[in-house]
């Protein structure tokens, strides 16, 4: 066991813990540089702590040490300067934080804007531990992380939620903590966590704070420390922990690997893909190994298992993209549609959404899988939705329609493999899916190899509903849409079933939203497809 080089008194602690978010930061904290400190008083875990990327010993804990969270100068990141930073660490096995069973140190970077990621092993398989982080005379709130069971042990039940498409502009973040309050195991983020860009033409209920596109590094860092600061996010970060991947508003609208919405030259827009990536990294519990950036790539993708209950395949379905189909002006570059005869390049079996890459080892993780369901969770819809929109006609080309050939080779690959009980789940739609995935979606009588579900947004608005129910005969795999609620999604998994409550707030403009369940589905074990529960 390493002993951190700040040992906190019991007497700080309790300070600290006092100051709820008040605590001075005077005192230096013991600096690997240069005399590294806070440059004013305020808070310097004003961020909060996270726990995520869980393994079977041991999970990653994260901070960002931040007394200005939103400084606007950027070479003093969140309000700190100097060289890298130790703080202290404890992790204890019961809530109220009396039975440590580790202390240590971990460093907080410079390079990554002072954030910790502190990679955490050797502890006891299946079971939630707390924490806190300690240094210049303050200490964190208390968080909650978990270790992984251990591999092949039997797990009966499992609770977690997923989330997506949270515009700070658009809405309270309710739902968070409605999903909070549901104390669930883990929560999948599945994009859209932040939004650069500034609404122009909806109404808002609050604003991005510097009232700029985010598009470089100390801009991006600013948009992750104000969602940070959201009490709601803050608490489900602190007591659930998470699973993360992005969708594209982590980066820029509909991006789709080095091409930009906006026809930029793909080397420039490489350079706001990497300070975008890096601002990622820098505020969320992902494996420093795995995840550290290096320039524009950033490992995201990851598989994590529970016992023989479930194992969740994350994927990252923008850094690997093949080009969206016919990128081409007058075209958007992005979400456009498109059918068979105005763009057959869409059906290329060359192109991928997740790239050849981590095809291979999605499919190889899906044939190893020991466990009794198989969750893919990823960013976009994945079944086929033929829409008919403002005069157009046809398939978007930014979700899993516009990589058809990529989305066969999958569902082949599970139908033929018989890979058990796989679940996909996705966001970016704003809108509540459940779905069954068949081999040939244009065949009724082709067979159902998957089911899909699409959690709603957490606050952004939805797509005009009109026009995409109309469609719903068109797309009899579609079992319900609804675009007009706000929500996220919570999953009661057992052996034999799988319930899906698709929970919603009651007014995403009202910080005290309420919650309720707009419909329930679940799968059987051994036989894909919704069913209702
Ligand atoms: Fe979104
Ligand atoms: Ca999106």
């Amino acid at each position: 066991m390493i002993e951190p080089l700040i040992r906190p008194t019991r007497r700080r602690l309790l300070r600290g813990l006092a100051g709820a978010g008040l605590v001075t930061a005077a005192a230096p904290f013991v600096s690997r540089g240069r005399a590294a400190q806070a440059r004013s008083a305020g808070d310097p875990f004003s961020l909060g702590v996270a726990s995520g990327a869980p393994r079977a010993d041991g999970f990653v804990l994260w901070t960002r040490l931040a007394p200005e969270p939103l400084s606007s100068d950027p070479r003093t990141p969140g309000g700190m300067s100097g060289g890298d930073v130790t703080v202290g660490y404890e992790i204890a096995a019961d809530s109220a934080m009396h039975d440590i069973v580790r202390r240590g140190e971990a460093v907080a970077e410079q390079a990554f804007a002072y954030s910790v990621h502190a990679d955490i092993r050797g502890l006891q398989p299946g079971r939630p531990y707390w924490y806190r982080f300690t240094g210049a005379d303050a200490a964190s709130r208390i968080g909650r992380a978990a270790t992984l069971p251990a591999p092949g042990a039997a797990v009966d039940r499992l609770r977690f939620g997923f989330a997506s498409c949270a515009n700070y502009e658009h809405g309270y973040f309710s739902a968070y903590r409605h999903l909070t309050d549901e104390n669930p195991e883990f929560v999948l983020f599945l994009g859209d966590y932040i939004y650069e860009y500034i609404e122009q033409r909806r109404p808002t209920v609050r604003r991005h704070s510097d009232g700029i596109e985010a598009a470089t590094l100390p801009t991006y860092r600013n948009r992750y420390a104000q969602y940070r600061l959201d009490p709601d996010l803050q608490r489900l970060h602190a007591e659930v922990p998470a699973l993360v991947t992005w969708d594209d508003h982590e980066v820029q609208n509909d991006y789709a690997g080095k091409w930009s919405e906006t026809f930029d030259d793909p080397e420039i827009f490489l350079l706001r893909r990497a300070a975008a990536y890096r601002a990622f990294y820098e505020h969320m519990p992902v494996r420093p190994i795995l995840s550290r950036p290096d320039g524009p790539r950033m490992r995201v993708y990851d598989r994590f298992t529970f016992g023989d209950l479930v194992e969740i395949s994350m994927l990252d379905g923008r850094q690997y993209r093949s080009r969206e189909a016919c990128y081409a002006p007058p075209n958007k570059g992005g979400t456009h549609l498109e059918t068979n005869a105005t763009c057959p390049e869409r059906l290329d079996a060359g192109r991928s959404m997740l790239g050849f890459a981590q095809e291979a080892w999605l499919h190889n993780g899906l044939a190893r899988s020991q466990a009794q369901w198989n969750l893919i969770a990823q960013d976009v819809l994945m079944a086929q939705y033929r829409l008919k929109f403002n005069e157009q006609e046809g398939f978007s080309t930014d979700s899993w329609d516009g990589y058809p050939a990529n989305r066969a080779r999958l569902l082949q690959y599970i139908h033929e493999r018989k890979v058990r009980n796989a679940v996909v789940a996705g966001g970016d739609t704003h809108s509540y899916f459940a779905n069954d995935l068949r081999l040939d979606f244009s065949n009724e009588a082709s067979p159902v190899v998957a089911t899909e579900f699409v959690g709603t947004s957490i606050s952004s608005a939805g797509p005009p509903y009109e026009p995409i129910a109309r469609a719903l005969p068109d797309n009899p795999h579609v079992h319900f849409f609804e675009s007009r609620r706000r929500g996220y999604v919570a999953v009661d998994l057992e052996r034999a079933n799988m319930q899906v409550r698709m929970r919603v707030v009651s007014d995403a403009t009202d910080p005290k939203a309420d919650i309720s369940t707009l419909r329930t589905f679940a799968v059987e074990g051994g036989r894909p497809g919704v069913v209702a529960a």
